[in-house]
């Protein structure tokens, strides 16, 4: 049995976070630790630990979770302009093992800071 995660830990309340939208699969709050103006974490319910976790019956929540982190940028004012990062993995510098799309905009990115 996979530890609850803290992200899970906060979806059901028992850990507050600073929430800008959820639905009945995910969730999307603010990174406590934010690395840009904008920094906000969309995290499916489902506690898939890593992305190479998740397997074909994930494929329509992957593909929602990417939808979703369109609008959400759009909806908290950085437009057209945002990265999306997945870690995976603790070498690729993943430390919560809950997959999580980092949304990362309201500033220039230069390719050096990949
Ligand atoms: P990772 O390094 O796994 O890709 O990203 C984990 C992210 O979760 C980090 O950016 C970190 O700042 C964020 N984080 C860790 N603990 C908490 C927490 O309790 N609340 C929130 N809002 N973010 C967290």
């Amino acid at each position: 049995m996979t530890d609850v995660s803290i992200f899970t830990r906060i979806m059901n309340g028992e850990i507050p976070s600073d929430k800008v939208y959820e639905d009945d699969d995910c969730i999307c709050i603010k990174d406590i630790s934010p690395k840009a103006p904008v920094h906000l974490l969309l995290i499916p319910r489902k506690q898939i630990p890593r992305l190479v976790d998740a397997t074909a019956e994930d494929q329509a929540l992957l593909g929602q979770l990417m939808i979703k982190a369109g609008d959400i940028a759009r909806e908290n004012g950085v437009g057209d302009a945002f990265r999306l990062i997945v870690n995976n993995g603790e070498e690729a510098g993943q430390t919560v093992f809950h997959l999580h799309l980092h949304i990362l905009g309201g500033k220039q990115f230069t390719e050096s800071q990949l």
